[in-house]
């Protein structure tokens, strides 16, 4: 079978596991949300008419759009929505940057997906250091951008360190971009204690934000993200959507991601019982010696000083908690740990009190 050239040439993105057989382990490797989504979205689920998946969805999801329209303040047509933020971030891929201008802008330790759109669309990028705190260090941009760049994707917080930059870096950046490549600020984990950019787009018709249900509003089985950006930017990812697939999004996952997005009430209140829990089991764990960097996701990222990443994170593993390694250098001994359940993390607490792979390692 002759298989084109393109497809042997990728690196498919790898996935946090995805065990066959959920309930032997606390799964805390994919920063799934611990709870369920909000009632409301088992009311509708309850009451939907079947009969209707016979039709096709409406395929500009115009309900749903303009549900999100209206929490931003802004009109529908700076509103996409799309088959998890992974779409929506390929599409910005395609519709902005191109290899002639040079290489795409992004953190050197983040979201793992970059370079393989990179990868996929023949684009080439560069990896910009991180802080010696693990935090994005924006002045380096600045002098990177000096040179050819064909745009910047950063994470706010970013990931997997969860430390997030201020709107005021984030504007910084976008004054030295002087509107002419496209800036995305993927915001997956924003609802966990940073500011939103999206206020910045009227001043900056060239930033791009980009949302998800998957982690704070508990769907991440639904597949469904969404963008915030100026009319032309909409109207060119609309374009490569329409060119690709015209109903990203089926009639179910538009009207269920548009019910959890209107019940804040319920949202809110789990944010914040995530957002304690965060808080009790980093301090938690830095008293049994770990180092935690300072997380506004709904993950921490940590690591015992002088143990390996790799043998905690598989001694975890066979005790029946699930955790994403990465083992990348520079980070290869963190362990990202999504937070779960206060039980849960009672359960992690306990096992990481007595690993045997950190008993007795001297400390740096
Ligand atoms: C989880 C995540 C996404 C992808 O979210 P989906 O909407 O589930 O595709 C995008 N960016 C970052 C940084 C994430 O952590």
């Amino acid at each position: 079978m002759i298989i084109s050239r393109k497809a042997r040439e990728l690196t498919p993105y790898v996935p946090g596991e995805q065990p066959g057989q959920q309930g032997l382990y606390v799964k805390l490797n994919t920063n799934e949300n611990p709870y369920p989504p909000s009632p409301a979205v088992e009311d509708a689920l309850r009451r939907y008419r079947w009969e209707d998946l016979r039709l096709y969805p409406d395929p500009c999801s115009l309900a749903l759009r303009t549900t999100i329209a209206a929490r931003f303040e802004l009109p529908v047509e700076q509103i996409f929505v799309g088959n998890g933020s992974d779409e929506v971030l390929s599409f910005a891929w395609y519709g902005f940057f191109d290899p002639e201008n040079g290489p795409v802008l992004f953190p050197e330790h983040t979201y793992s997906f970059y370079p393989v759109y990179c990868d996929y669309y023949g684009q080439p990028y560069e990896r910009i250091p991180l802080a010696s705190d693990f935090s994005v260090d924006i002045s380096l941009y600045l002098e990177r951008m000096k040179e050819e760049y064909a745009g910047i994707v950063i994470p706010n917080p970013n990931a997997p360190t969860g430390i997030a930059i201020s709107l005021q870096e984030i504007e910084t950046l976008l004054q030295a971009t002087e509107g002419k490549r496209l800036v995305i600020i993927d915001e997956a984990y924003v609802d966990f204690g940073t500011e939103t950019s999206v206020g910045l787009i009227e001043r900056f018709p060239n930033l791009l934000v980009v949302h998800t249900c998957s982690k704070s509003r508990c769907l991440a089985g639904l597949r469904v993200g969404y963008a915030i950006g100026s009319k032309e930017v909409i109207q060119t990812i609309t374009a490569v959507k329409d060119s690709f697939n015209s109903y990203p999004l089926d009639r179910l996952s538009q009207k269920i991601a548009d019910i959890a997005i209107q019940d804040d009430v319920y949202y809110d209140k789990i944010r914040d019982m995530i957002m304690a829990t965060r808080r009790w089991f980093a301090e938690a764990i830095r008293k049994e010696g770990w180092e935690v960097l300072p997380s506004q996701a709904n993950f921490i990222f940590a690591r015992y000083p002088g143990a390996s990443g790799d043998a905690v994170y598989h001694e975890l593993k066979s005790k029946g908690v699930l955790v994403r390694h990465f083992g990348h250098p520079g980070i290869e001994d963190f362990l990202r740990i999504t937070i779960g359940t206060d039980r849960e993390m009672e359960r992690l607490l306990l096992l990481m009190k007595d690993l045997t792979c950190t008993a007795g390692v001297s400390k740096r």
